[in-house]
C-alpha cells in the first residue's frame, strides 16, 4: 500500500486499510486487531454480530461491505461505525430511522454500480445523485463518499477504468452546489480495491482498501 502511494506522490497516511474477516474466526480477528488491525470489514450481519460481540474488549472500527437487506438495518446501525454498501433510498430511510432510535448519526458510503453489471449490487451512476439529494434532509446520515466493486478480471489492470468512473463521479458532486452545502454529506472518500487490485485503486485515488485474501489466506 505505502509502495503504491509514494509511486503516485500520495502520502500513505490518506489510505485505510480495511481488513476484510468475513469467514476468519474470532480468534484470527483478535490477532490481527493484537498486531496493529484498526479497521475490519463483514460481510454478513449474523456472522457478524457473534464476533464483534466476543471482541469487544478490544479497540477497533467495524465496516459493513455486504449486500445490506432494509430489515436487516437496525443491527447494521447498532454494531458498524461505516457502512459501504448503501444502495437504495429504502435503505437509507430504514438505517436514518434506527440511528434515530439510538441517537446516532450513521456515516455510509453510497456503493455504485459504475460498470452497471447487472451481477453487482449498487445503484447505477445516474441515480447517485438524486439518492444524494434525498439523503440532504436525513440528519441521522452522514454520507462520507463511494465505494465500488468492479467485474471480476483475471487482468487486475482491467479494474482501472471503474476506479477512475468513480473518482470521477465523485469529483463532480464535490463540485456540484447543492450536494458541497448538504452539512451531512462529504465526498472525500473512495472505498475501491481488494487483494488483487488494489494497488491499482490506490493509484486512481482510493482513501479505503478493502483486503481479505492477502491478510488472512483463502477463504473456504
Ligand atoms: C470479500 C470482499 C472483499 C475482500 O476480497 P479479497 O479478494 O479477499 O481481498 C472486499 N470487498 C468486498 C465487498 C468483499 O465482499
Amino acid at each position: 500500500m505505502a509502495r503504491s502511494a509514494l509511486s503516485c506522490n500520495r502520502s500513505p497516511d490518506d489510505i485505510r486499510l480495511v481488513a476484510v474477516s468475513k469467514k476468519v474466526s474470532a480468534e484470527r480477528i483478535r490477532a490481527a486487531i493484537e498486531a496493529g488491525i484498526a479497521d475490519l470489514g463483514e460481510n454478513y450481519i449474523q456472522e457478524a454480530r457473534n464476533k464483534i460481540g466476543s471482541l469487544t474488549s478490544l479497540k477497533a472500527s467495524w465496516h459493513f461491505i455486504g449486500h445490506l437487506q432494509s430489515n436487516k438495518a437496525k443491527y447494521a446501525v447498532k454494531l458498524f461505525d461505516l457502512i459501504h454498501s448503501v444502495d437504495s433510498l429504502k435503505l437509507v430511510r430504514e438505517l436514518h430511522k434506527e440511528a434515530k432510535k439510538i441517537n446516532k448519526i450513521q456515516q455510509i458510503l453510497i456503493q455504485v454500480n459504475v460498470g452497471q453489471d447487472a451481477a453487482k449490487s449498487g445503484i447505477p451512476p445516474a441515480e447517485t445523485g438524486p439518492l444524494l439529494e434525498e439523503i440532504r434532509c436525513l440528519e441521522n446520515i452522514a454520507v462520507k463518499g463511494l465505494m465500488t466493486m468492479p467485474p471480476f478480471f483475471e487482468d487486475p489492470e482491467k479494474s482501472r477504468p471503474y476506479f477512475t468512473a468513480l473518482k470521477d463521479l465523485r469529483n463532480r458532486f464535490r463540485e456540484k452546489p447543492s450536494i458541497n452545502a448538504a452539512a451531512n454529506i462529504t465526498m472525500a472518500e473512495l472505498s475501491m480495491g481488494m487483494t488483487a487490485d488494489f494497488e491499482i485503486a490506490i493509484e486512481c485515488g482510493a482513501t479505503i482498501v478493502r483486503v481479505g485474501t492477502a491478510i488472512f489466506g483463502a477463504r473456504d
